[in-house]
């Protein structure tokens, strides 16, 4: 399985299965959010709308993940994940947003997926916090079906931050790529 890190735009990156950090309301927020929804689409919002009304009438709770079509997406579907909020919530659920997302792209038959930094926005987990927990998801990860998984950063500092981290952590290289 090869691991990449990402400095760039999450809805550029071509891939099986995009993770959306979602927030529990499921219809929209800034961010990673905005920028996944305005890229796929107002059949998106259809969607989750629909979701909302027939699967999940509570909302998304925290570390769940669900999957939607990707429409205008270069992907097959998105995974939204809702991740804790550092200071009022558990940030140890931050491992339950990846590997459910991992796990639903297992079942989804994808073999590559990329992720962002989730609770790193708005939530205010430190990056390198969150790079710490995703090194540790990833150590212990093994997949028959994904043979890639790719984490993108938005900010040059953030992808410097995982790649220090994640580069002493990992057994495996880092496929380290820039886009323009
Ligand atoms: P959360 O509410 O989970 O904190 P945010 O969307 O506020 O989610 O931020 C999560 C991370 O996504 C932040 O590190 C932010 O820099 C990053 N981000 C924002 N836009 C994009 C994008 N288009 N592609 C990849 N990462 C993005």
């Amino acid at each position: 399985m090869k691991i990449s890190i990402i400095r760039g735009d999450i809805t550029k990156v071509k891939v099986d299965a995009i993770v959306n950090a979602a927030n529990f309301g499921m219809l929209g927020g800034g961010g990673v959010d905005g920028a996944i929804r305005r890229a796929a689409g107002h059949s998106l919002q259809e969607e989750c709308v629909r979701l909302r009304k027939e699967v999940i009438p509570n909302g998304l709770e925290t570390g769940k993940a669900i999957v939607t079509k990707a429409y205008n997406l270069p992907a097959k579907i998105i995974i939204h994940t809702v991740g804790p909020r550092y200071y009022s919530g558990d940030i140890n659920l931050l491992k339950n947003c990846y590997t459910n997302c991992l796990k639903l792209a297992e079942e989804n038959n994808c073999e590559s997926i990329a992720f962002p930094a989730i609770s790193t926005g708005a939530y205010g987990c430190p990056i390198e916090k969150s790079a710490e927990i995703v090194s540790e998801v990833l150590e212990n990860f093994k997949s028959d079906i994904i043979k890639e998984i790719i984490l993108v950063l938005f900010d040059e500092e953030d992808y410097e931050i995982y790649k220090r981290v994640l580069g002493n952590g990992m057994k495996t290289d880092l496929n380290e790529i820039i886009m323009d």
